[in-house]
């Protein structure tokens, strides 16, 4: 906590994005490089990720369990491309209770190998699948470059892995987890996506298909929000995951897997932030409402602390979460920066002439200055801040996606292309070429994010190569 101003978004958004992490309380650098301290309030954010997370897993079928943390680095071998993608980014434990071990053991960078080893043993009729399972945990990838919530060496996440009887069903079960993290991202963190398939040279090592959800941050660049994998039959085969199909054939199972990170703390930030700090979706803001007692003499303190206590009694069993700050030695002024950095969706402003016309000051975050405010009276207080919170819910919702359509362009020539991508997102027509592709990124440093699901239909020219195309693609720069 300092007076000290962020950087503007427009003079350094990277610095402005660091600088907001540590001075909002949500991470802080940890003694192994790349790896991260997630403190309090960045983990109260990121368990409200996972509540919703969760009870949309469950209310589709899903169960959790935990497998461990070590695996056998046999096991990251036997996947040919699996090995091939992980194999730079893994971390090896060669050494237990101070002797070399037979075989040295890898800590997950994901899971789908120890899983794989387990439903190879639990599975094997037809009437033993689907098997639906899910995981919190943390992984380790052994990255370099990294930045706090982005890219870190450890992360926090979820990864659903699920077997099934038929390829059809694997691939429902992808697209439908896909559109459940479209949901969460739209509906709870207030982030327009774009869901989409990747190209080959983006997809997940081992899978057949990988789809992600795409958001455009405050800078223009793209951010791979959450993806879902179908693996094909690569892992079934790879561990042997077979089942007997009710005319007594065996067969081989079909799996998934799919997963969203702490990742998503980041895109919150970056999506929603401004100059002056967070603003959190108050659907996942640990704090959404908070209550700024202002007072001088002591006559004046406790009769305003009783009105605030009050308040947040009511606005507690209204199921509303609130903070009351009644720090000491700190004027309103500094107290309301604080928690506009912090990016409290909501501030309630109590004085002495309040408590005598028996009314708030409420303050909306996402609307600095007078425009924000308004007088409320404390009677029914708990149904005037529910209805405002959804209000703002809705227009940081409608705010990200304007920008995003105000920052995505459909270039017409490859020049054109070439600008729009400084800026923002090109949606294009793209012949699937992964030399179109490969050319692009080394020519502007975009990247193809996704083909979105949703498209134009007809057909057109490949931006680069101008060959007949059928689908048109987002390309950016991405984190
Ligand atoms: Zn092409």
């Amino acid at each position: 906590m300092s007076d000290l101003k962020l950087p503007t978004r427009a003079e350094d958004f990277s610095e402005w994005y660091n600088q907001l992490v540590l001075r909002a309380e949500l991470a802080d650098y940890a003694p192994v490089r790349g790896c991260m301290i997630v403190r309090p309030y960045g983990w109260a954010l990121w368990e409200n990720i996972t509540a919703a997370l969760d009870s949309r897993f469950k209310a589709t079928g899903h169960v959790n369990a935990a497998f461990p943390l070590l695996i056998p680095k046999s096991f990251i071998e036997k996947e040919k491309s699996h090995v091939e993608g992980f194999s730079p980014e893994l971390a090896v434990v060669t050494h237990g209770g101070g002797e070399k071990l037979e075989e040295p053991l890898v800590i997950r960078p994901t899971s789908e190998t120890i899983i794989g080893h387990a439903y190879a043993k639990w599975i094997q009729s037809y009437r033993d699948l689907p098997v639906l399972i899910n995981q919190w945990n943390s992984v380790v990838r052994w990255e370099l470059r990294t930045k706090l919530f982005l890219r870190t060496l450890e992360f926090f996440w979820q990864e659903g892995h699920t077997a099934h009887a038929t390829a059809e069903e694997a691939e429902a079960e992808t697209r439908q987890m896909l559109d459940v993290y479209t949901d969460f991202a739209v509906r709870e963190a207030a982030v327009p996506v774009i869901p989409g398939k990747k190209s080959a040279a983006e997809r997940f090592a081992g899978a057949d298909q990988t789809y992600s959800i795409e958001a455009m941050m405050g800078d223009g660049k793209a951010l791979q929000a959450g993806t879902s994998h179908n693996l094909g039959q690569n892992f079934a085969k790879a561990f042997e995951i077979r089942y007997l199909d009710n005319t007594g054939v065996l067969q081989h199972c079909w799996t998934t897997s799919w997963g969203l990170s702490t990742r998503f703390v980041g895109a919150i930030i970056m999506v929603h932030g401004d100059d002056q700090g967070l603003i959190l979706p108050p659907r996942l803001a640990p704090h959404q409402l908070v209550i700024v007692p202002i007072y001088k003499s002591d006559d004046e303190k406790i009769a305003v602390l009783e009105a605030a206590r009050k308040i947040r009694a009511e606005l507690i069993a209204a199921g509303i979460r609130v903070k009351m700050d009644e720090r000491d030695g700190l004027s309103p002024g500094f107290k309301f920066n604080d928690w506009e950095m912090r990016g409290v969706p909501l501030r309630i402003e109590l004085g002495p002439k309040d408590v005598a016309k028996a009314s708030v000051v409420l303050a909306r975050r996402d609307k600095p200055g007078k425009e924000g405010k308004s007088f409320v009276p404390q009677a029914g207080i708990a149904g005037a801040v529910s209805a405002l919170l959804n209000e703002v819910q809705q227009a940081l919702f409608d705010r990200a996606l304007a920008f995003r359509k105000s920052n995505t362009a459909e270039p017409s020539d490859y020049n054109e292309f070439k600008l729009a991508v400084e800026k923002g997102f090109a949606f294009s027509w793209w012949c699937g070429s992964g030399d179109c592709e490969e050319k692009i990124k080394a020519e502007t440093k975009a990247t193809m994010r996704c083909i979105p699901l949703e498209q134009p239909g007809g057909a057109g020219n490949c931006i680069f190569c101008a060959k007949p195309s059928q689908e048109k693609a987002i390309f950016a720069r991405a984190y």
